[in-house]
């Protein structure tokens, strides 16, 4: 059986506790790993709290080309991180692949903008003082990653934070942590002096030791609105500040203008694709109602002819979801939604046989407005339809949800859609369009969704703080302050 460690302070080891790791297309143990207590986790945040000065102290030039020569290993180091996340998460080898080149990228761009982070200089109204401002690391960043997309989205946070000189303590979710504890190995090879990158993996426990660790500075999140809860109260011990990126009941909406054909194939790609484990899903589609049929008949067409089997096989299009826990849950909600009044239009059925797998499956909501399926994420291949009437009514169910992270809107109206990108409350806006990302834009959302922005020049100050810098220039004496008492 395969068997992974942490990396703390520059070291492999093994973690105070151990657990079995599932196989999600079979449901069989793989693979040992270790489990992270809040002693462990004492250790790395020490770790990188004794490193932190020497990385600060690095030249940002240095700092970058550290961060090229990760981005090159994880590059080389590809087709071993796709097939272990396609082994310990499920999804399928097709999408880990695509992933990684994106993962490179992130790593590429944030080694470019490490000497790019600049400070200012300030026209002060006083002839004898130089007045500037430092940009400077905040200290040791807690970064938590959810099970999906571990890679990627532990990339959006280690980048950023190591070009601004910050070092980093990484919980891998406690669900397909594989690719991130192999990924630890070319953190090694790479050369980064011990303790600036420390990785483990663990569950509630580590995450509370960590994020309510008196050491650590900046807490960048990525999980359910739940857990961010935990960690904001967490964070009341410490002060750290936050970024929060969270889930999403991301509208997709389809007037009758728009080309159906590109829409039905986007729509599907943004439910389907990572079997709907994804926080930009478009799982409500709201599609006008002279069209609702005819665009439902599409997506069934798609939705039924996709290729469902092993992750690890290339022709696969949906794999299994991560956890049986995960599985069942949505099971659930759709049987509640259902029994809310939501008609199923394909899907809907567990099917025999190993593996955590549920089919692709669409739900008209339309009489069905409150169902679980329409209000909650559900993080599965799960579409909710609704139908509007008015533009007015599209935005409106648009945003008649506590989340906000992203939207998309498909429409030949240029009109329309600038009343639409100025109306919606989300972080995105994809337009005729939809789930492009790149390391230049920025990402994130509002309300329930979070605070932040992750990508972009924005992230790396994220990581920053200002230090004000006052220089007297005169070399005249400073009088004695009291001469007039
Ligand atoms: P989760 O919130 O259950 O877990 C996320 C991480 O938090 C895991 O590493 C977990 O071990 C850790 N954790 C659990 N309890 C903790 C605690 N008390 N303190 C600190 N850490 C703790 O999320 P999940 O179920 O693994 O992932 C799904 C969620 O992630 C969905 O809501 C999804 O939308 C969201 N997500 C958001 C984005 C984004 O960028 N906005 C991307 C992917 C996933």
């Amino acid at each position: 059986m395969d068997r992974f460690q942490h990396y703390i302070d520059g070291a492999f080891e093994d973690g105070a506790g151990a657990f079995d790791s599932l196989d999600p297309a079979t449901g069989a143990v793989w693979a040992k790993m270790p489990m992270a207590s809040a002693a462990d986790v004492d250790r790395a945040v020490a770790a990188a709290d004794r490193a932190f000065r020497g990385w600060a102290g690095l030249t940002a030039t240095a700092r970058g080309k550290l961060l090229y020569r990760l981005a090159d290993l994880v590059q080389e180091a590809a087709p071993r991180l796709a097939g272990l996340e396609t082994r310990d998460t499920g999804k399928i080898i097709r999408e880990t692949s695509a992933q990684i080149a994106y993962v490179a990228d992130y790593y590429r761009y944030y080694a470019g903008l490490a000497d790019k982070i600049e400070g200012a200089h300030l026209p002060i109204d006083k002839p004898d003082m130089e007045v500037w401002l430092r940009r400077e690391p905040v200290g040791v960043v807690a970064a938590i990653v959810p099970w999906n997309s571990q890679l990627f989205l532990s990339a959006v946070k280690l980048g950023p934070a190591l070009a601004a000189g910050c070092t980093v303590v990484l919980k891998a979710s406690e669900d397909g942590p594989a690719p991130l504890l192999e990924f630890a190995r070319l953190v090694d090879r790479a050369g980064f002096p011990p303790g600036v990158v420390n990785i483990l993996t663990g569950g509630p426990e580590a995450g509370q030791a960590l994020t309510s660790h008196l050491r650590v500075a900046h807490i960048a999140f990525t999980g359910g609105p739940e857990t961010a809860r935990h960690i904001v109260r967490a964070s009341a011990e410490n002060l750290a500040r936050t970024s929060l990126e969270l889930g999403g009941k991301s509208p997709f909406i389809v007037f009758d203008d728009a080309d159906l054909e590109s829409a039905a194939n986007a729509q599907v790609a943004g439910i389907f694709a990572a079997t709907g484990q994804s926080c930009v899903a478009g799982s409500r589609l709201l599609v006008q109602r002279s069209v609702k049929d005819a665009f439902i008949a599409r997506l069934k067409a798609k939705a039924e002819a996709i290729r469902i089997g092993a992750p690890g096989d290339r022709a696969t299009e949906v794999g299994p979801l991560c956890t049986a826990r995960q599985r069942d849950r949505i099971a659930r909600l759709v049987a509640e939604a259902q029994a809310a009044g939501a008609r199923l239009v394909t899907g809907g059925t567990l099917p025999e046989g190993p593996g955590f797998y549920y089919p692709p499956t669409i739900l008209d909501c339309s009489d069905a407005p409150e169902a679980p399926s329409v209000t909650q994420e559900l993080f599965g291949p799960v579409l909710s339809v609704l139908a509007f009437d008015t533009e007015e009514e599209a935005l409106a169910l648009a945003n008649a949800t506590p989340y906000g992270l992203a939207s998309g809107v498909f429409t030949r109206s240029l009109t329309r859609a600038h009343r639409m990108i100025r109306g919606i409350r989300a972080g995105v806006v994809w337009v005729n369009t939809y789930r492009a990302v790149s390391p230049i834009a920025p990402f994130g959302g509002h309300g329930l969704s979070g605070h932040g922005r992750e990508g972009g020049l924005a992230a790396a100050l994220d990581y920053t703080t200002v230090k004000t810098v006052w220089l007297r220039t005169s070399d005249d004496p400073i009088p004695d302050p009291f001469v007039m008492r």
